[in-house]
């Protein structure tokens, strides 16, 4: 089935890749049913799938408490220009504009977008250890609940902050480790 892109989305996908897509509209085009993306569309990537036809396999959220034992945050810039958009590496932020080396194009670094990505090594409930991965959007939405949103402003500082919590409710695509939710679990023991 075709899916069309529109707005910002096209920008979350990569030829030859597998995503998971959720919320999208269906619509009839040419007499053929096509899906749409709307603004509540959720994609995720997922594990490459080899022959789509063939792995048709049901895929479903799942919930999991966590502690993170490792972390490491990276965070990238991308270029502005639409038809470019390649990351731009080694940004000195004293400055007000940037050159991209892969389109020549100089630009505002305020205007840059921001891609900030969290790599957890983790324990799960029943002591087995995996890996996980949460993007800027999730991060975002846990820190605006704690009213910390800033700390995405400085890595090593969201990296302790995270570390510092001890549980985490997340949930995540059976077939994927990226986290579309992370909740802080409180501690109910607390010592006065
Ligand atoms: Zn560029």
């Amino acid at each position: 089935m075709r899916i069309t892109f529109w707005g910002d989305t096209s920008e979350l996908v990569q030829t030859g890749k597998s995503y998971l897509i959720s919320h999208v509209s269906t619509r009839m085009f040419n007499g053929e049913l096509t899906l749409n993306t709307t603004m509540s569309t959720k994609i995720s990537q997922i594990e490459d799938v080899e022959d789509p036809k063939e792995d048709l396999t049901f895929i479903e959220e799942k919930e999991e408490i966590i502690s993170i034992s490792q972390i490491k945050i990276t965070q990238n810039y991308k270029c502005c220009n639409t038809s470019c958009n390649k990351t731009i590496p080694e940004i000195d932020f004293q400055n007000s504009f940037i050159r991209c080396q892969a389109c020549q194009m100089k630009q505002s670094i305020k205007k840059m977008k921001r891609a900030t990505t969290a790599f957890l090594n983790v324990t799960l409930e029943n002591s087995t250890t995996t890996k996980f991965v949460i993007f800027e959007e999730a991060l975002h939405k846990f820190l605006d609940l704690e009213k910390n949103a800033q700390l995405l402003e400085n890595p090593d500082q969201l990296e302790d902050h995270l570390l510092e919590i001890e549980q985490f409710k997340v949930s995540h695509q059976s077939h994927s480790d990226v986290l579309s939710k992370i909740n802080r679990i409180p501690v109910s023991n607390q010592s006065e």
